[in-house]
């Protein structure tokens, strides 16, 4: 059902009244809610693993590089979370198109403004914006900004599992790190 231009999950009012969600965070239990995690790995394990840690509330937003249908639209709304699709260009003017989706569409909304049609750059001011929407710690990107892939204090298989790059003696990322481990965890059994 579009809402404001934005598709809003079809499911997610009824889902939120039933055993599909507990409050605001998923039932990874939930047969209908293993079955969407399960056929999203079908297409991608990282594609999964994004969906469930932003349907936890662990990234704000987060972004498909790679080509998706409207089965896999469908997939990441049954989850519960908004979706878009947003064109890019690429520098020889080639088009490419992203799905962005996260559980607020205001996130969507601000991805859209900034970036909607335009070139895709890896400037400091995009890194951080980016950033902040993938819920990354702002302390990891300014030291990425300044040194990519500084040498930090986590082991390779931790580092696996973040979507940032950890910076050196972070005070954030053993935080979130858990929360992360755990959803790669029970991704993993799904
Ligand atoms: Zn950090």
């Amino acid at each position: 059902m579009p809402i404001g231009g934005f598709n809003l999950p079809t499911q997610m009012i009824a889902a939120i009244s039933n055993t599909d969600y507990e409050g605001t965070a998923l039932n990874l239990n939930s047969p209908k809610i293993k079955t969407c995690v399960k056929q999203l790995k079908e297409i991608d394990f990282e594609l999964a693993y994004l969906a469930v840690l932003t349907r936890e509330g662990l990234k704000p937003l987060s972004r498909w590089e790679k080509p998706l249908n409207n089965h896999g639209l469908e997939l990441l709304q049954q989850m519960g979370l908004f979706t878009k699709q947003i064109r890019r260009t690429v520098k020889t003017g080639k088009v490419v198109r992203e799905t962005i989706f996260s559980v607020s569409p205001g996130y969507l909304l601000l991805y859209k403004k900034r970036f909607g049609d335009q070139p895709i750059d890896k400037s400091a001011a995009t890194t951080r914006f980016e950033g902040f929407l993938f819920g990354y710690p702002p302390c990891c990107v300014d030291e990425y900004i300044r040194h990519s892939y500084v040498k930090n204090n986590l082991e390779p298989k931790q580092q696996k599992n973040l979507f940032h790059w950890a910076c050196k003696n972070c005070e954030v990322t053993p935080f979130i790190l858990p929360a992360y481990q755990n959803t790669h965890h029970l991704v993993t059994r799904c």
